[in-house]
Order: structure tokens, then sequence, then C-alpha cells
């Protein structure tokens, strides 16, 4: 048995033993380290998403694996980060170079977990289902760290780090000494600051609801703080010479945002839709600005990230200093605190909450 965070329903969470479904030979189980609580696992049980329930949450996480098929090819004792959006290889959008576009991916929403302990069988949230003790998941979705990365931590290269860094660097194409806008500091937005810093931006303005951001985003490299207020663009011209920024990362998936980050940039510049938003609000835009500003309006997903290939690509950062995965870590808890943690998502409190297991159950075998 495993314990494991189950939603149930919209709005109804709890902590409950699991059984796991069996190893198949291709396949690899991992004793979770840390597990991040990330807003998407969010919109699947405040009524944004509507996957299928029973669902066990979780896609940001890492461990150990100490178990593995036959055909799996992963050493036990690996020190594995999960990957929620392994590329088919095969498909129009992965053989053209998109493969966080990747037809299969969507597929893997509807991945079978195991059972719960009434014999229900429930699903693994997008294809992990990783709020748990353990978790069984293709070879294929796991991604060596070495051993000396900090492995609760290194969670948050799975989603929150690969999004945010992967929209400025991949999405915005950031290039040194640009101005960039970021809107909502969540673990994925203070990830888009990192990797507006990582870029060589100039100005970093970072904007959220809540002052108390502000050391967060300075940590994570923002230039400029500003609280969010509805004269947000003519503000962000004041710091780029009356220009607006070059980039703006929009990371909190609503219309009012998305338009305020669109009428923050220049003319001829780019307006990342990063945050995951919902389908019954509208953004409109008027032919004559779309004509006048030149303005290129591109979503994010996954930070337009190969997961595998840019993980690989972030861990020289990690080692020489640069990228410090601990930096938007506000709140280590245990799975039975996600609910809460859930709550202070809602009322925009803290960086990146981490579920963090102890060092007994990390080491035992
Ligand atoms: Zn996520
Ligand atoms: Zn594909």
């Amino acid at each position: 048995m495993t314990q494991a965070l189950v939603a149930s329903a919209p709005g109804e969470l709890g902590v409950q033993d699991v059984t796991l479904r069996a190893l198949g030979e291709d396949d690899v189980r991992v004793r979770i380290a840390g597990v991040g609580v990330c807003h998407s696992d969010l919109s699947m049980v405040n009524g944004t998403l509507r996957p299928a329930y029973p669902q066990v949450l979780g896609h940001e996480a890492s461990g150990v694996v100490t178990e593995a098929g036959t055909h799996a090819g992963v050493p036990l004792g690996q020190h594995v980060v999960l990957n929620w959006a392994v590329p088919c290889g095969t498909c129009w959008h992965c053989g053209h170079g998109e493969p966080w576009l990747c037809s299969t991916i969507e597929g893997m929403t509807g991945t079978p977990g195991g059972m719960l302990a009434d014999g229900t069988t429930f699903e693994a949230c997008l294809g992990l289902g990783a709020m748990a003790e353990e978790v069984v998941v293709p070879a294929a979705a796991v991604v060596p760290l070495p051993d000396d990365v900090p492995l609760a931590e290194s969670a948050l290269l799975g989603c929150a780090i690969l999004t945010g860094i992967g929209a400025a660097r991949n999405a915005a194409r950031v290039q040194p000494g640009d101005s960039v806008l970021v809107i909502g500091l969540g673990g994925v937005g203070l990830s888009a600051v990192t990797g507006a810093r990582l870029a060589g931006a100039g100005r970093i303005i970072a904007v959220d609801v809540s002052e108390s951001k502000e050391a967060l985003a300075r940590t994570a490299g923002a230039t400029d703080f500003l609280v969010a207020s509805p004269d947000l663009a003519t503000r962000v011209r004041g710091l780029t010479e009356g220009r607006g920024a070059d980039q703006a990362l929009e990371c909190v998936g609503s219309a009012a945002t998305i338009r305020q980050a669109w009428t923050a940039v220049r003319r001829g510049g780019t307006c990342v839709v990063v945050g995951l938003g919902p389908k019954d609000q509208q953004v409109t835009f008027n032919p004559l600005e779309l004509f006048h500003f030149s303005r290129t309006l591109v979503s994010s997903i996954y930070g337009n990230s190969d997961a595998r290939r840019d993980i690989e690509r972030l861990l020289p950062y990690v080692a020489d200093g640069r990228l410090d995965l601990a930096a938007t870590i506000t709140d280590r808890i245990s799975l039975a605190d996600v609910p809460a943690a859930f709550e202070r998502m809602q009322r925009g409190e803290g960086g990146r909450a981490l579920v963090v297991f102890p060092p007994h159950h990390q080491e035992a075998s």
C-alpha cells in the first residue's frame, strides 16, 4: 500500500492508502522524495479543468528508482525527476521540432494508476500521480539526475522551472539587454524571472497582486517590482523609455492580465501566455491596434521544452549556482497539508509549496 493524495471530485481531497498498478517490463517504480504543488493540480480540483475522478494528483516530482522492469534500462538507486510530457518522437509535431505539442501527451491524462482500498480504479495525474509515497511510471518518463543535485528540490525541474525558464528562453526568446515583464509570481512566474535573468535580460519587471512577493522576485532576478494595478502598462512604459517591454510573460491565465501584458509590450514586441486560463473568458483586440502595434501573441506550453533535453541543459546552471532550485520554495509540507497549500495558492500567497517525504522514507529500500 502507498499513501497518496486522492481527488475524489472537485473540491474533495484526502490522503488514502492505494495500490499502484503492477510494474510492466518498460516501467520503473520511483520512491518520491519531493513533489511540488502546481497551479495545474489546483485547476484539476477547483473546476477549471475536468479530469476523470478519482485521481491521484501531482506531476512535479523527483525520487529514487527502486524497481525496474526488464526492458526499463534504468539502474536501481538512480535519482530521477519525473517528466509529465514524454514526446512520442513519431507524430507530426515531434517530427517538426515541437515535442511539447506532441499529439500523444494529452492522452496521458487518462492513465490508470491503480486501485483505491475499496477496489475503485484511479487515474494518475498527467500519467504520473506523484502526490504519493511511490509511483509506477514508464521508464521514458524519468530523467536521470546526478547524485549531487538536491533531490527533493529538483522536483521543480519537472514543471515550474522548466515551464518558466522555457517560456522566457524558448517562447519569448529573451536576448541580452532586453526588457522583460513578468505578471504573476507563483512558482512558474518566479522561474520566468529566473529564465529572463539567465538569458541576460536588462530590465526585468516583476508584477504581482501581493507586495509580499517582492523579496522572492528580487532573489529570482527582478530589477523592478510592481504591485498590479489598472495602469500597469503606463508604469511599464515609464521604466522602458516610453516604449513598453520587449517581451511580456503572462503567468496568471486570465483575460484581464493577458490584455494588460499585451498592452505593456512595445510595438513589435512579444506577449507570451504562460498561465493556464479558463474558457469562459474572452480577450478582445481591435483591428487597428493589431495592425499598428505589430506585436506577436504566443502561448508557451511546458516552456516549449523537450523535457529530457532541456532538464539536462539546466543541470550545469544548478551545478554552478546560477539556478537555485530552492529559491522559489516557501513551504515544505506533508501530503496532508496540500489542501491548505491550495488555499494559500488561491489567495496568491507564497512561492512554491513542496511536499517532502522524511529522509528515512527516501533512503529505505
Ligand atoms: Zn505543473
Ligand atoms: Zn509526438
